[in-house]
């Protein structure tokens, strides 16, 4: 086989994304991260990754990779600089480079090997992908051009050589997405929108092997007052299948009749066994460090309430050792005043949830997390957070289920919360885009859910589908 270099240009700054552009996250990757694993698994060797720009951040991105460094500290003077140093990390055995940009997140494996191929049927000295006649990047350079190659100057690259040898160069004609590059912000999102997740990242587990289930409800069986579609079918689907449940919530604001009462409303009858709020979860924990009737500050509603009055604590307006702050629709700024007061004086700040919005039948309005940043910024002190993505709403959870983790999975609508504290736990997670995740958040997020679906109705088809109808 034809032995082919990787130049990996990952050296430039661009000013449009506010980091590095060989940073941004594209399925659970940075940018730089893709081309090199593209390039290695073309075959290339080596892999060369010329640095420059935020060197030890992208560095630190590819540990454990197969490649080796140049580093580029006259980044700023353009892509030629970078050129020459790549060239000069070649071994002389080398018969031609392919130079990778990192703004072209589809270009593939597939893609490299194509223009080896007619790298090797053309002995062509330059290769390169065309969609409808438009020449683009990355382009192959036969070691005979490597001299002109390191001769150029300025931000051209391989363009002026591309001409002077234009008559001899050959294309390779691809689907013209693969080649789209990422320039401004803008074309990061629409590139996003252009490929669903699901055809990305094939699902990582079987449904079938699911004994129990951990579900949010806000964005995933309703979004405020409107049940999600084939929301009585998913809970005929889980008893008809024995599958053990439990609804677990972050919203610390209902009490589980409340949650109960309205599934009831939209066709779906629980017992409260299957419900858990992180008011719930809140006054488990306080128990387990708090001595029995102590002094609690509450800011938050009913749920929370009745869940710490329930668990023996005394509610009080002043000279609390224990501030718990859960979401708040009745929050004014008295209310934040009383509880900062109070956190200033010395009382343990806890926070039944994270979630910065919730995602009502409108949009998305500020949570709970919104209000814990704005005592934060008011005292200074840090909230220690009960609900997910901490660990103690799931364990609950599992222990009602007697559950083991590999049979378990969670469905919920948020990365940063439900599907990240799923994959801390080690629990098979799936994410629906019902409520507040959407797929560009999916693509620019480091989270990685096991599965994906259009909502729990789709779910539902898919578990069906699996079993075999
Ligand atoms: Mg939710």
């Amino acid at each position: 086989m034809t032995h082919i270099g990787g130049i990996v240009l990952a050296a430039g700054a661009s000013s449009r994304f506010g980091r590095p552009k060989q940073l941004l996250q594209w399925a659970g990757k940075p940018l730089v991260a893709r081309a090199v694993d593209a390039a290695l698994e073309a075959g290339l060797e080596p892999v060369v990754v010329v640095l420059g720009c935020a060197a030890a951040q992208v560095r630190a991105e590819l540990e454990d990779r197969a490649v080796q460094w140049v580093m580029n500290w006259r980044w700023e003077e353009g892509l030629s600089t970078s050129v020459r140093l790549g060239l000069a990390m070649l071994p002389p055995d080398t018969e031609g480079a392919i130079f990778l940009q990192c703004d072209q997140p589809l270009v593939t494996a597939k893609l490299l090997k194509k223009l080896i191929l007619r790298f090797e049927s053309t002995q062509a000295p330059i290769v390169y992908p065309t969609h409808a006649g438009q020449r683009s990047t990355p382009v192959l350079f036969d070691r005979a051009l490597f001299p002109a190659l390191a001769g150029v100057s300025g931000d051209k690259g391989g363009r002026s050589l591309i001409a002077r040898y234009g008559d001899q160069a050959v294309s390779v004609e691809v689907d013209g997405l693969l080649l789209t590059d990422i320039d401004t912000p803008d074309d990061y999102e629409r590139l996003l929108k252009a490929i669903p997740y699901s055809e990305a990242i094939p699902p990582k587990f079987s449904l079938a092997e699911i004994r129990h289930l951990i579900v949010d409800m806000d964005g995933v069986l309703w979004r405020g007052n409107e049940p999600v579609e084939g929301l009585v079918d998913f809970f005929d689907l889980l008893r008809q299948r024995e599958i053990g449940f439990v609804l677990a919530t972050n919203n610390a604001s209902q009490r589980p009749d409340q949650y109960m009462n309205k599934l009831a409303r939209f066709g779906v009858t629980v017992g409260p066994e299957h419900i858990l709020t992180s008011a719930q979860a809140t006054a488990d924990y306080l128990a387990s460090i708090a001595p029995p009737g102590a002094r609690v500050h509450v800011l938050g509603m009913e749920g929370l309430r009745d869940a710490l009055t329930a668990g023996g604590f005394t509610l009080v307006e002043e000279g609390a050792e224990y501030v718990v702050v859960g979401w708040a629709i009745d929050l004014t700024w008295r209310k934040l005043a009383v509880a900062a007061l109070q956190i200033q004086a010395g009382a343990t700040f806890i926070g039944t949830n994270p979630d910065v919005t919730f995602p009502s039948e409108v949009g998305p309005v500020p949570g709970n997390g919104a209000q814990l940043a704005a005592l934060q910024a008011a005292t200074g002190v840090a909230p220690l957070v009960i609900g997910k993505p901490e660990p103690w709403l799931y364990q609950e959870a599992m222990r009602r289920l007697g559950a083991t983790p590999e049979t378990t999975a969670v469905i919920g609508d948020r990365l940063d919360t439900d599907i990240a504290g799923g994959v801390r736990a080690g629990l098979r997670t799936i994410l629906v885009l019902s409520g507040t995740s959407n797929e560009s958040d999916l693509r620019a997020s480091p989270v990685r859910p096991d599965l994906v679906a259009a909502d729990i109705g789709e779910l539902a088809r898919l578990w069906k589908e699996e079993m075999g109808g």
